[in-house]
């Protein structure tokens, strides 16, 4: 019952996937880390999708520019990452719009209107459901999610190895990994860095070895719109 009311599917055709596919979703950003993303993901030639948010669009217009150059999807994520419990289907509207907004002035494009949204959260409240059907937007769905977002450099390996598990036991999926961050960092969490979940520099090497290892497996990399275009023969 719970898959109804979140983005998370447990089958990789709920995500929109085939068998031997992978999607990898980025979300929050573009933050601090999503050059160095940007650099992996254009060294092993892997698209994949960035939700962001249109706050940290307006920061760092150049890096999704980038991603539009090199062929990423960018994903609506709201302007303000608001939560789908207080939120109204007119409000959210606003949220998307903006956003919006933020990616078009970011591309130079005006009217700018995003095709896929990602809400935040997961939570596909009855208001989101509405307002993602008469915006004829497609949502992106998640398969496996570790809550790296709670998580340090410390953790880098463990996450890692879940998220490749996940891939092989289902035979794809659609990942998520968080490249921004919307926390200010205080001192304090400077002073112990390494552990402190704001920081968000492991999520580069992480995904490094993630296509390394998923690229020696067989399995290919696609976003939405391309999925049907690939199979992967058999193993
Ligand atoms: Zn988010």
């Amino acid at each position: 019952m719970l898959s109804l009311f979140t983005i998370y599917r447990r089958k990789l055709r709920g995500a929109g996937l085939n068998s031997g596919q992978v999607t990898l979703t980025f979300d929050d950003g573009p933050g601090p880390a999503t050059c160095q993303l940007l650099d992996v993901l254009d060294r092993h030639g892997v698209v994949a999708c960035f939700c962001v948010v249109g706050s940290e669009v307006q920061k760092r217009p150049q890096l999704v520019c980038r991603m539009a150059a090199t062929g990423h999807k960018i994903v609506n994520h709201t302007q303000n990452h608001v939560h789908p419990f207080r939120i109204s289907a007119p409000q959210l509207h606003a949220e998307i719009d903006s956003c919006d907004t933020a990616i078009g002035s970011a591309l130079g494009i005006r009217d700018y209107t995003s095709a896929y949204f990602r809400i935040p959260w997961g939570l596909v409240t009855p208001a989101v459901r509405k307002t993602i059907r008469s915006r004829d937007l497609q949502q992106l769905m998640v398969t496996h999610y570790d809550r790296d977002a709670r998580f340090g450099a410390q953790d880098r390996d463990r996450i890692t190895q879940s998220m490749l598990r996940s891939v092989r036991r289902r035979n794809g999926g659609m990942l998520v990994l968080h490249d921004g961050c919307l926390s200010t960092p205080t001192e304090e969490d400077r002073t112990g860095w390494d552990d402190c979940p704001f920081n968000r520099s492991w999520v580069p090497e992480s995904v490094d070895q993630l296509i390394h290892e998923l690229k020696a497996d067989d399995f290919q990399f696609v976003v939405p719109g391309q999925v049907r275009q690939r199979t992967r023969t058999a193993a």
